[in-house]
């Protein structure tokens, strides 16, 4: 086991045991329980909150030149490269993904403590165009307090990509990791205490989302709430919001179409759509759980992946072999069979997997086999709703129109992959799909650089890219009168 301590929470810049009900987490490899964490209490939040707002309040952090923040920015991002592999082997016993998965998150988030403080020292304010006898400017300032609400499917990386933003902007943050996987935001928050980040700006408060994500979301101190998780989730949140007229941002659910058009590469489509959907175990907002295929390829591309799928390696993260890991949690495995059965009921073709492993390695881990179902319509449920687990709906198409209708037919907005040889349809149907992102002949690629959200029900706001520190601050405008003549309607 990794040597992390784990137990308690860090709150208002002091390491003790939560006064809340305590959480276990489990080895989804194992079934074993790794540890307890004794989790924040609503008092835990007050106390983070009111300590955060007089540690944003603070000149030292506030105040202090960008090029000295991004220092310990860079500092975060040199002792999460230290400490990589202790890193990802707590995450992979925390949430069961595979080593190779769990490495490339943990470099992800250092990746994005490094952008983040160069993006820092390079963002200015602006002049306005003056209208008048007047230098005009906008200028951005701290929020304050930041509640940063994250999900239990890539802990480490969803962390870093709130906190790196927000702690630069300026503010504290009350950072909430997933019931199921606390243990990566306790770890980052050691790694920050250490990188010398002043105490107070920074609590790590696990516990149940609606007692202690709820008690961040209304907790008069905070300025701004960010949300990675479930669309209802995110909706319930909002409504909070709304009450206290304060903004969020809001990163959900999925259902993402992937499309493969007659002219493809189907090799590469192939590998692009297997891993779209089947990579993470399909626990990924962004997987490409819808599959359309063009009519007259439909046979040829959907027998080739069955059969592909089928030889899929299982196992646990822990095996370099490994292309399909156990799901988070036994609960969660359960939900995702309990789409298959619905499918079933429905008439669907289960054309592979469908089941929970057989052998006695897979007997106590929270395994599926990596499935793919077809024979309904796009209004099924398991085409509209997001199951978030190994689970492949195919389904054909005619032409353009009725490809775009049927992608488009989705409450979610937040991915789509393309496969085809030519441009043209490239960017007429990239332009014509309602997502945050459009992957062409690739799938499932990410960078800091490049910004990141949803429509529609798939969320509000964006991360990353050099505006992503913005998304954490206010804009004042400033105005410098150039000359001394007082305002002539004042004069007589
Ligand atoms: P979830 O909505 O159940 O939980 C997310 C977080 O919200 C957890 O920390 C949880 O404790 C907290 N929470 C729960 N109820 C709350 C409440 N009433 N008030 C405040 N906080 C509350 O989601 P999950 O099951 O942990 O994660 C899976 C979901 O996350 C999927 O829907 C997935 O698509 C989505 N997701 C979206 C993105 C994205 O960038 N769009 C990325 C990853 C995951």
């Amino acid at each position: 086991m990794p040597r992390l301590p784990m137990d308690e929470v860090l709150i208002a810049g002091e390491w003790r045991r939560g006064r809340g009900t305590p959480i276990e987490t489990v080895d989804p490899a194992t079934g074993q329980v790794l540890t307890t964490v004794h989790a924040a209490s609503a008092e835990d939040v007050d106390e983070a909150a009111r300590a955060g707002a007089h540690a944003a309040a603070d000149p030292a952090w506030r105040d202090l030149p960008a090029h000295l923040r991004a220092r310990v920015l860079h500092r975060i991002a040199d002792l999460i490269e230290r400490d990589a592999d202790e890193l990802s082997a707590l995450q992979t016993a925390d949430t069961g993904k595979s080593r190779t998965e769990t490495r490339a998150l943990v470099h992800s988030a250092a990746g994005t403590f490094r952008y983040t403080a160069a993006a820092l020292e390079t963002a200015e304010d602006v002049l306005t165009p003056a209208r008048g006898p007047y230098v005009t400017m906008s200028v951005h300032e701290p929020i304050g307090v930041i509640g940063a609400i994250t999900p239990w499917n890539s802990p480490i990386a969803s962390d870093a990509q709130k906190l790196a933003p927000a702690l630069a902007a300026g503010n504290a943050v009350l950072l909430k990791p997933a019931e199921w996987t606390p243990l990566m935001a306790l770890a980052l928050g050691r790694i920050i205490t250490e990188a010398g980040l002043p105490a107070g700006l920074l609590s790590v408060l696990p516990g149940l989302g609606s007692v202690i994500g709820d008690a961040i979301v209304r907790h008069p101190a905070v300025g701004k709430v960010t949300f990675t998780g479930g669309t209802n989730t995110g909706r319930t949140i909002a409504y909070a919001a709304a009450d206290k007229v304060m903004p969020v941002s809001l990163e959900l659910g999925g259902k993402s179409p992937t499309v493969v058009f007659e002219d493809a590469n189907l090799e590469q489509a192939l590998a692009g759509v297997m891993f779209g959907i089947f990579s993470s175990s399909g626990q990924s907002c962004i997987a490409g759980s819808r599959l359309f295929v063009a009519r007259s390829r439909y046979e040829e591309f959907v027998g080739e992946l069955v059969a592909r799928t089928a030889k899929l390696r299982l196992g646990p993260g822990t095996d370099p072999a490994t292309q399909v890991a156990p799901m988070v949690h036994h609960r969660h495995r359960d939900s995702v069979a309990g789409y298959v059965d619905l499918a079933r009921e429905e008439g669907a073709r289960v054309l592979c997997g469908g089941a929970v492993p057989d052998g006695e390695e897979y007997r106590d881990g929270a395994y599926y086999l990596p499935t793919v179902l077809d024979g309904l319509p796009n209004t099924a449920r398991v085409c509209q709703e997001e199951i978030f687990g190994p689970v492949l709906v195919a389904l054909p198409f005619d032409d353009e129109d009725d490809l775009v209708a049927q992608a488009n037919d989705s409450v979610y907005g937040l991915a789509c992959g393309l496969w085809t040889r030519d441009h043209r349809t490239a960017w007429r149907v990239a332009r014509r799909i309602d997502a945050g992102t459009v992957w062409i002949n690739t799938y499932k690629q990410f960078s800091i650089s490049t910004p990141f959200g949803g429509t529609k029900d798939s969320g509000i706001g964006r991360e990353k890219g050099r505006d992503g520190i913005r998304a954490y601050q206010r804009q004042k405008s400033l105005y410098w009168a150039t000359d001394n003549a007082p305002l002539p309607w004042a004069l007589g």
